[in-house]
Parts: C-alpha cells; sequence; structure tokens
C-alpha cells in the first residue's frame, strides 16, 4: 500500500503505538468502530444492501413488528404500567423501532404507555434514525448511553449491538495467559502480537473447559458492563430485554474476530475504520453476568425458533394475502433468510436471550407452550 493510502485511522493507530506501546485488541476494536473522527460507525451507515452488511430488520419488516408485539405482551405481563420506556441500544437505522411502534398500535394502551429510547453513539446514524422514525411521526429521545436513560420500567432491545463491543483476546502460552495485542511489525505494519508477561492468575477466570485449552489457543471476552447495567435496570425497575446476536451458548475458547467490508470478510488489520469489525457473542458469560446482579434469564434459542414462536409464518401469510406475487416471493425469501438455517440463514447462528425482573417468571417465545 502507498503511503498516501493509509487509511487516517491506520496512521493514527501507529502513532498511539510508538508513543505508549501496542495496545489490547479491545483498544484496537473500539477505536476501530468508534473512533469519534475515523471510527467506523460515526461517519457513515454502513447497513443495508448497499452497504458492508445486512441486519435482520432491513431483511423484513416482520422482525421489528413482532418484536413491537413481543414488547406489548411482555407489558402485559408486567402488570399495565402507566408508563414504560422502551429502550433500543445501537438502533441502526432505527427500522427496528419504526417497525415495532407501528406493530405496537395494535396494543393501544400500550402504545400510550410507552415512550422510546434510542441509545447511540453515532451522530450518523442518529441522523438516520431521526429521519426514519419521522416517517411514523413518533417521537423519540436519543442517550449516548445506557445510563443517561431515566430509570423506569423497561423493555430493552439490542440486536446485532453486543457482538460490536470491543472483545479481548488472550493466548494460552507455557507460562500462562497473555493478553493479545496489536503491534506494529519490523515492515512498519500493523500486526498481532502477545504481550511479553502473562495476565497473572487469569486462568481463575476461565470457564472450566477452557482451562486446560493447548498451546497458542486464543480466548475472548468482553467487559460485562453493559449487560450488568441492562440487568440492574430492570431488576431495580421492572421489565425485560432482549439480546439478539450471533454467538455462541456455551463459553468456548477460539477466535471470532472478524473484518468485514462491502459484505465480505477481510482481514481486521488491514483497515481500520474503514470495515465493520465484530466477535461472536458469549451467551453463557451474559447469563452469567445477568444471574450475578439478581435478573432472570430465558433462553437463549435459536432466532428461527424465537421467530416461529412469535409468529413469522402467521404474519408472512397475511403480508403476503395483499401483496403482488414478486413482493409475495420476497417474503417468503425473507422468513427463509431469518429462520433458516445454512450459510445463508440466521435461524440457526444467531441466538435470542431473554432478561427480565424476578417477578416475570416467563417471557413469551422461550417458553415450549406459548
Ligand atoms: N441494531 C441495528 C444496527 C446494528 S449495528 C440493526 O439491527 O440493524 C450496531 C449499532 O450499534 C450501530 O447503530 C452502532 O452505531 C451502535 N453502537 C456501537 N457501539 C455502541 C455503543 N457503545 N453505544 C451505543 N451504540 C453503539
Amino acid at each position: 500500500m502507498m503511503a498516501e493510502d493509509i487509511p487516517p485511522l491506520a496512521a493514527e493507530i501507529r502513532r498511539r503505538i510508538a508513543a505508549t506501546g501496542p495496545m489490547p485488541v479491545s483498544e484496537y476494536m473500539e477505536l476501530c468502530l468508534s473512533h469519534p473522527a475515523y471510527g467506523y460507525y460515526m461517519t457513515r451507515d454502513p447497513l443495508g444492501r448497499a452497504g458492508d452488511f445486512i441486519t435482520a430488520p432491513e431483511i423484513s419488516q416482520m422482525f421489528g413488528e413482532l418484536l413491537g408485539l413481543w414488547a406489548a405482551e411482555v407489558w402485559r405481563l408486567m402488570g399495565q404500567p402507566s408508563a414504560v420506556s422502551l429502550i433500543e441500544l445501537g438502533p441502526g437505522r432505527g427500522t427496528l423501532m419504526l417497525d415495532a411502534l407501528r406493530a405496537a398500535k395494535a396494543v393501544p394502551e400500550f402504545r400510550n404507555a410507552l415512550t422510546a429510547h434510542l441509545v447511540e453513539t453515532s451522530p450518523a446514524l442518529r441522523q438516520r434514525q431521526r429521519e426514519t422514525l419521522s416517517s411514523l411521526n413518533a417521537t423519540a429521545q436519543w442517550h449516548d448511553q445506557l445510563a443517561d436513560v431515566p430509570e423506569a420500567p423497561s423493555i430493552i432491545l439490542a440486536n446485532e449491538f453486543f457482538d460490536a463491543l470491543p472483545v479481548n483476546q488472550v493466548v494460552r502460552q507455557s507460562s500462562g495467559w497473555h493478553e493479545r495485542i496489536v503491534d506494529v511489525d519490523a515492515r512498519g505494519r500493523l500486526a498481532f502480537g502477545v504481550a511479553a508477561e502473562p495476565l497473572r492468575l487469569f486462568e481463575q477466570t476461565l470457564p472450566l473447559a477452557v482451562r486446560a485449552a493447548s498451546l497458542g489457543t486464543i480466548y475472548e471476552w468482553r467487559s460485562d458492563h453493559m449487560v450488568l447495567e441492562m440487568s440492574r435496570r430492570i431488576v431495580h425497575a421492572g421489565g425485560a430485554a432482549l439480546v439478539i446476536d450471533y454467538g455462541h451458548t456455551q463459553s468456548a475458547d477460539g477466535e471470532t474476530l472478524q473484518a468485514v467490508r462491502d459484505h465480505a470478510y477481510s482481514d481486521p488489520l488491514a483497515a481500520p475504520g474503514l470495515a465493520d469489525l465484530t466477535a461472536h457473542v458469549d451467551f453463557e458469560a451474559l447469563a452469567f453476568s445477568a444471574d450475578c446482579i439478581g435478573a432472570r434469564t430465558h433462553g437463549p434459542v435459536e432466532q428461527g425458533i424465537f421467530l416461529r414462536r412469535l409468529g413469522i409464518d402467521t404474519r408472512a401469510t397475511a403480508l403476503k394475502a395483499v401483496a403482488p406475487q414478486a413482493v409475495a416471493s420476497q417474503i417468503d425469501l425473507a422468513v427463509d433468510r431469518l429462520t433458516g438455517g445454512g450459510k445463508t440463514g440466521m435461524g440457526t447462528l444467531f441466538k435470542v436471550m431473554g432478561l427480565s425482573d424476578r417477578g416475570l417468571e416467563r417471557l413469551p417465545g422461550f417458553d415450549h407452550a406459548s
């Protein structure tokens, strides 16, 4: 790559490494996604067919509609509080919230009780969300972080949010577990490395299944502040949350950090700030943190099963009844994509986990009988 082609964030990261030494993978990921000037989400709208990746709400309106009706049912189970916050974390283009609010009109008492709150760090995506919601004349409040949302009975939605939170990586060596770092190599390029000193006693934080890992194994972990804050809120003021993401139901070793640019995988170090960086969500770790703070956890279940229990097939049939043939086959394709397995399907790769206060023993979609 010619010097003038170096992305500005790559130059900034090299400057930082030259000044203070190699950085942990989590710091690199945080800079790539959220650097105020050059972070991937900060300046652009990367979603949709023309962008780098497509998310479930962008595939079909059915996704947000079903979650809106899920929220209405949860509100009923909560005892129909006269004021409830519908909070979305990382709302992207605002499509999920738009579809959820439209569907919520089917339960007018719920629609009247709710205030929409969007937690979003990116100015570009906030603008996009405002435009999306204006088509419904819906009012909403925006916040930089969940801690800024007023404390109230809440229903929290997080779709493809946790996978974008910075992940730490550690590498098993004979001397113990070492932090994986980003450094500059002899040719001046960004390269992964391993910290010289082990993380003292780190092994004690690991799930038993991972402790015996062979040399060179990578293990990923995330800060749990986000799930703790979500859980604390719903335990304190009542309510429930839904975490939808790709990931594993049990903690396991292995590297899942990946970069996507123009719908294709790329080298995570090649173009910092220009590619999306994500890593799988460890649902067992999320459930452990939620449990520690007193929340009830539900699932996880596969997205395909969850959406079927919420009635995606019935919704698709209703939409198709009033749609021209070409649109009807798109609806079928969308159902396949959202619920199916295989390489193109999201139905088995994506998992749904519920969190609630102890008073909510059941949440819709998690109970076989529902
Ligand atoms: N939920 C949307 C978008 C997923 S992309 C959808 O399903 O289409 C991830 C979203 O999280 C983006 O809106 C991004 O700007 C936002 N985001 C990433 N890190 C964040 C953080 N720490 N706090 C709030 N929002 C964040």
